[in-house]
């Protein structure tokens, strides 16, 4: 077998801006304030962010510079690796070419730390000492405890209940790293309490840790939130992974026909796939892009699109997206950072003008897939990725059977060595595939918050 199998740019190939697709998206609907119903402005979110990642929410700006010194902590292990998945083209025995982009060679292990560094960045600057977040699998945490240590800020993690309890491996990095990781709902903050006092074995979701990361920070003006997903600065600073995957396939003389990325709050899958949306939007190229998202978590496939809080307890902006309604508490299925019951505004308004084509897949399909791309790639995907593989390989069956030679390009968001004890279930033949749960998402889409004056 002959061919190129690694495309690895040079450190001084690093993008020098980030890619901000709300610059070209059209039919954008701005974040609102609940209590009135107007767009959030810069000052409604200070107490909660640094002014400058608050004007990056709300910026417009096609291009917005990398700060220099968030430039040399991404040169540890950035431009990350495009490989050819050649070894997997030959067992599905496809015409297709398969590349992928590898962000597990970060520190932390994912895609994540791409915007914890200049979160933390962002926030030394400012003078806080402080910052405050929610952690599901713990992939975010320990990013946010990697980029905190970096700065010499202190880091506190509220982590899902069930999760800290089955995935120690990760509390444990996030202590490693000098952070101080909690079980949620806790007894600190108002929002723990409340969910306590009414249900005493509450075992958490994303949007009750949201709910009591939130309050802190909005209650201590040394403190702030960082936010791992969802925000439009959090996918405006992952765009560095499609950048780098764009030269990348110019390296490799070709062009993308798909791109596929998985989808929980929609971070990984923006930042791969925007830029490839803005050479689209622009006239130059045209590409499918696919968010392949969990069956028994379909946010975008089932879910409404409307304006929903963030959190549990109601007390983020509104935004407009892709919602399974901020009450649902997803099942405990394994890849945990895609539990969450909403979607990225830019993610859901791309979907809706028709950029994106969403797909539910079943998490023991996953596990399948994954378990393939393993014994050929020989790399071990965290459970969230599989999600990507198994529509990677959807995709080149297709192609199998159409006989047709596109360029499928996935994104590899993470590895899954802290996800051992899934794939001990799935090879058990434990794992079952939780039905999507129409009942509870019909009663948390019933209390969908009103608009103000909307
Ligand atoms: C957090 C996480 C995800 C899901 O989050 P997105 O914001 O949708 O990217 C996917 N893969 C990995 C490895 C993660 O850590």
């Amino acid at each position: 077998m002959t061919g190129q199998i690694k495309y690895q740019l040079d450190e001084r190939d690093l993008p020098t801006t980030w890619y901000n697709i709300a610059a070209d998206l059209p039919g954008l609907e701005p974040l609102l304030h609940p209590g009135t119903g107007a767009a959030i402005t810069v000052d409604d979110l200070v107490p909660i962010m640094p002014e400058t990642l608050a004007r990056q929410e709300l910026s417009r700006e096609r291009e917005v510079e990398i700060p220099e010194p968030v430039r040399r902590l991404y040169a540890q292990w950035r431009p990350s690796p495009l490989y050819r998945a050649r070894r997997l083209e030959q067992v599905l025995d496809t015409p297709a070419k398969i590349y992928y982009k590898y962000e597990g060679v970060s520190p932390a292990g994912s895609h994540k730390p791409n915007t914890a560094i200049p979160q933390a960045f962002y926030n030394k600057e400012a003078g806080i000492t402080r910052l405050v977040t929610e952690t599901g699998a713990g992939q975010w945490g320990s990013a946010l405890s990697f980029a905190g240590a970096l700065f010499g800020l202190d880091v506190s993690v509220y982590m899902v209940k069930v999760s800290y309890h089955q995935k120690p491996y990760r509390r444990l990095l996030m202590e490693t790293y000098g952070a101080r990781c909690v079980p949620s709902p806790s007894t600190e903050t108002e929002a723990g309490r409340a969910i306590l006092a009414d249900d005493p074995d509450c075992t958490g979701s994303l949007g009750i840790a949201t709910s009591e990361a939130v309050e802190l920070a909005a209650g201590d003006p040394y403190t702030n939130y960082a936010g791992g997903s969802v925000l439009n600065h959090v996918l405006l600073h992952q765009s560095v992974i499609g950048k780098e995957a764009l030269k990348q396939l110019e390296l490799a003389g070709d062009q993308a026909d798909v791109v596929i990325g998985c989808a929980g709050g929609g971070s990984n899958l923006g930042g791969l796939t925007f830029p490839f949306l803005g050479e689209k939007l622009a006239g130059r190229t045209d590409v499918r892009v696919v968010a392949a998202e969990p069956a028994a978590c379909p946010t975008l496939t089932q879910g409404k699109f409307a304006y929903d809080f963030g959190d549990t307890a109601g007390l983020t902006p509104l935004l407009r997206m892709h919602t399974l309604g901020h009450e649902f508490v997803p099942p405990a299925f394994h890849a945990g950072g895609l539990r969450y019951h909403g979607m990225a505004p830019l993610v859901s308004g791309a979907v809706e003008q028709g950029l994106i084509e969403p797909v539910a897949v079943a998490q023991t399909d996953c596990f399948a897939s994954g378990l393939t791309f393993a014994k050929s790639e020989g790399l071990v995907p965290a459970p969230e990725s599989t999600h990507a593989i198994h529509a990677a390989i959807t995709e080149a069956l297709r192609c199998k059977e159409e006989g047709s030679k596109e360029t499928i390009v996935f994104g590899l968001s993470g590895h899954g060595f802290f996800d051992l004890a899934a794939y001990q279930a799935y090879l058990a033949g434990e794992l079952r595939d939780d039905a999507y749960d129409d009942e509870a998402v019909a009663t948390a889409l019933s209390n969908l918050p009103t608009v103000p004056n909307g």
